[in-house]
């Protein structure tokens, strides 16, 4: 059956585009999951809704996207002995998530057979289950030693598009990163690199020297996860790669901060995407996305509804996704929120841009309601309805 969901007496609409953030609309229409149009609802067929969603003056932007996560399986984590952490994260207003690596795995096989084994399957059972209707991309293999180009030719056959984090197995020289990475990128699989001090007992230092020469696709973490590089590496990735910056919330605040200054100064603001890098040894952060936001929009100054782009368009542009932009042909992924109760501030974005969360009143995945009120955010003001 074709389904129509139309949102109207949207207040705000942001657009994931940081050229042109806030669109002059207040209606969105979209048709079997994806954007069919967007304006002012007088100009628009409304007619015929399956879902109608009265928005009440909220805002509406589309879906946030966490760019490094470590799922394992279905929605359990046993990193932190975790239930249901990915419907948490869906009420922090996530819709997409991206695998670094399903590196909490117990018993992760690091043999070559074993890890495209592990990739393959992880990519199948997101693919096939979402979490609460959470888009998870995943089957991202950890490079090891003595992979050879037809492992990344065998892996993109069966359907593995990522990398996860180049330093987290056995390769940790440039040069052998640098090689394995280029096999992934001919055959269409995205790479990402940890950056920074080792993350927990067993992993390693990656400085920027070791990114540089690897030439991943992101950089991970460029704020460490959790110990940062020294402020002139961050500074010198910023400068002299050109690949995505990716600042996750397990990480440090200020070298988070340094970042985005760093990337203001080279006009190259567009670069920034963020995660949160959970689940992780600090745990879990089901509003992670949204707190970056809120830090980089008040720490580094950011307005807020450009530092809402960091969580999604510019993830979707950097990692060629058909969700995170209020566009035609996109997939109809949203979070409607408003200001928080008694928040100071003069609306929303102004709140936000004071360090404040906003309260998430839904969430909408391939064009159908997914989440009504947060159960983490602070409570909204405003709260959209569903009418029919
Ligand atoms: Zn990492």
């Amino acid at each position: 059956m074709k389904t129509k969901l139309v949102i109207r007496n949207i207040g705000t609409l942001l657009s994931g585009k940081m050229e042109d953030p806030i669109l002059d609309a207040d209606c969105i229409v979209a048709e079997d999951g994806k954007i069919t149009a967007f304006g002012n609802e007088k100009d628009m067929d409304t007619a015929g809704a399956t879902t109608l969603v009265d928005a009440h003056g909220v805002t509406v932007a589309p879906g946030l996207i966490d760019s490094h996560v470590h799922p394992v399986i279905g929605d359990y984590t046993p990193r932190q002995q975790q239930l249901n952490w990915i419907e948490s994260t869906l009420h922090g207003g996530v819709t997409t998530m991206i695998s670094a690596g399903e590196v909490h795995m117990p018993g992760r096989p690091k043999d070559i057979v074993g890890l495209k084994a592990l990739a393959i399957a992880s990519q199948r059972w997101y693919e096939n289950f979402r979490p609460s209707g959470v888009k998870v991309h995943a089957g991202a293999p950890v490079l090891e030693k003595g992979m050879v180009e037809q492992d990344f030719k065998d892996m993109a056959e069966a359907g593995v598009k990522l990398l996860g984090e180049v330093g987290l197995g056995s390769v940790k020289d440039g040069r052998t990163a640098q090689q394995m990475v280029g096999w992934a990128r001919k055959y269409g699989i995205q790479s990402t690199i940890h950056t920074g001090g080792p993350s927990i007992p067993g992993s390693g230092l990656i400085d920027a020297d070791m990114v540089l020469e690897t030439g991943a696709d992101v950089i991970g973490h460029i704020n460490g996860g959790h110990s940062a590089l020294p402020d002139d590496q961050i500074v010198c990735l910023c400068e002299n790669c050109l690949k995505g910056i990716e600042v996750v919330h397990n990480g440090n605040e200020r070298a988070a901060v340094l970042t985005i200054n760093t990337a203001r100064e080279l006009k190259q603001l567009d670069r920034v995407i963020l995660g949160t890098d959970g689940p992780a040894g600090s745990g879990v952060q089901p509003l992670g996305i949204l707190r970056m936001v809120a830090l980089l929009s008040s720490f580094a100054n950011v307005p807020a509804e450009i530092a809402m782009c960091f969580a999604n368009g510019n993830t979707s542009r950097q990692r060629n996704l058909d969700t995170g932009l209020i566009e035609a042909g996109y997939c109809a992924d949203f979070v409607l929120m408003d200001q928080a109760q008694h928040a100071p501030g003069k609306d929303m974005l102004d709140s936000i841009q004071l360090g404040n969360l906003p309260g998430v009143g839904m969430t909408i995945i391939d064009g159908e309601v997914r989440s009504l009120r947060s159960r983490n955010t602070p409570p909204a003001q405003r709260l959209p309805e569903v009418v029919t």
